[in-house]
């Protein structure tokens, strides 16, 4: 493997793929690197070298301060207003700002205020667990007469709407899940679980980080009434560039923040000594935004426009098949097992495997001195390796390198010789 038939195999998906000029899009400088953890933290976009430098040089080094009324003041908005087309909200629904941790608490906050007469807040244990700790300090410091319920997975990786619909009851205040799980990537029906939170009388919070820019996402018509989303893994937003949040149009005004900053004021130039919120989705930003990081956004953002949701969908699902493939086909006897759902329709972008020896596979991985290439997956302790394949630079090829030298390492046993220590972050 791979025989020299699955070589032009493979060498038709590449030359046959609408997507393949996007790669030349983005900073490449060590072609040997294979990244396929752009699901933690996507790519640098050429184009935003240019807009970042602009918004440094001209922006901040030449207009200073006149630039808050020349483009900074509205681009949080602005922004939002491009990310809504990628989640198919409307204008004014989606805005720019903070951490995805702080607008869950915001927003989580707003709902759970709004449905003070119920009890529950519904999530699963596949949910990232700054959402969990998010949801428990809210219990802690204000709401205790809530309690958090856990959706449960009878397979570890996916979770069956006979469970969905037997805890979705009348008690339930706040639904709150990730769309895509993090690490089994199993991915939610959006409009069947807001529908089925809808007929008890729940709010729907979704957290779209694992999803948006990989997945089609329509928040309008699945009528979901908040969400939250992270910009720097597969919209390409750079390490730490601020979230967003959306609110359905007609909730706005009912919900409020609770962290009435000056910037989701009415007028903050008024500088008024009493607090009076923004109308719209404006009353959710707290203070002044990070300009640099959220220039950020936008030309990754704009690409995952430009190339079209629907494209990158139908990429990201070849990508994962050929990958599921490969490891049905040559890695199950070496120990190896999938840990993500198999049908299409359940998945996300990603792939989770599951080895005992995980840890020390990873770094055979990423050594080049094997064959001649460093691969980046992602590692979640203790067994799972996680593949996130992000359509705009990954091709197949690099999947069919990262099928083979898995294959390679567990066949001769290179993994042996690492340790299985793990750097600080993983
Ligand atoms: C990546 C991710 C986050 C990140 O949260 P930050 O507060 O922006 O660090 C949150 N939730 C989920 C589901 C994620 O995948």
């Amino acid at each position: 493997m791979p025989e020299s038939q699955t070589e032009s195999e493979i060498q038709h998906f590449d030359n046959s793929d609408p997507l393949r000029p996007y790669k030349d899009r983005f900073v490449i400088d060590d072609p040997s690197i294979i990244y396929l953890d752009g699901n933690s933290l996507g790519r640098l976009p050429k184009s935003t070298i240019d807009v970042l430098n602009k918004s440094v040089r001209d922006e901040w080094g030449c207009d200073l301060i006149d630039s808050w009324n020349k483009s900074w003041y509205t681009k949080s908005l602005e922004i939002g207003d491009t990310i809504a087309k990628i989640i198919g909200a409307e204008e004014g629904e989606v805005i720019v700002a903070d951490s995805t941790s702080v607008n869950l608490f915001k927003l989580a906050h707003a709902a759970l205020n709004y449905q003070s007469d119920r009890s529950i807040i519904l999530t699963d244990e596949f949910n990232f667990p700054s959402d969990l700790y998010i949801f428990q300090g809210l219990i802690r410091e204000k709401f205790s007469d809530l309690k958090i319920e856990y959706l449960r997975s009878e397979d570890g990786v996916s979770i069956s709407s006979e469970e969905i619909k037997s805890k979705i009851t009348d008690q339930v205040a706040l639904v709150s899940l990730s769309h895509v799980t993090f690490k089994s990537a199993f991915m939610y029906d959006m409009e069947e679980v807001t529908k089925m939170a809808h007929e008890q009388g729940a709010l729907v919070l979704w957290d779209l980080s694992h999803s948006v820019g990989a997945v089609p996402i329509d928040v309008s018509t699945s009528e979901v009434d908040c969400a939250v989303g992270c910009t720097y893994k597969y919209l390409n937003g750079g390490p730490g560039a601020p979230a967003f949040l959306y609110v359905r149009k007609n909730l706005q005004d009912q919900l409020s923040s609770p962290i009435s900053g000056w910037f989701g004021a009415n007028d903050p130039f008024d500088f008024n000594l009493d607090f009076e919120p923004a109308t719209g989705i404006q009353q959710f930003l707290s203070g002044t935004p990070p300009i640099l990081s959220m220039g950020a956004i936008k030309p990754g953002a704009e690409m995952i426009l430009e190339a079209g949701i629907d494209a990158i969908r139908k990429k990201s699902i070849l990508l994962s098949e050929r990958f599921i493939h490969g490891v049905t086909e040559y890695l199950l006897e070496y120990g190896y097992s999938i840990s993500s759902p198999l049908s299409a329709e359940e998945r996300g972008s990603h792939v989770s495997i599951s080895h005992k020896e995980a840890g020390r596979i990873i770094k055979a991985l990423m050594d080049p001195s094997i064959d001649g290439f460093k691969i980046i997956p992602d590692f979640r302790r203790p067994d799972n390796i996680r593949f996130g394949f992000a359509p705009l630079y990954n091709s197949f090829q690099e999947l069919e390198v990262t099928i083979r030298k898995l294959k390679m390492i567990c066949e001769n046993g290179l993994y042996e010789q690492y340790d299985d220590t793990m750097p600080e972050v993983t």
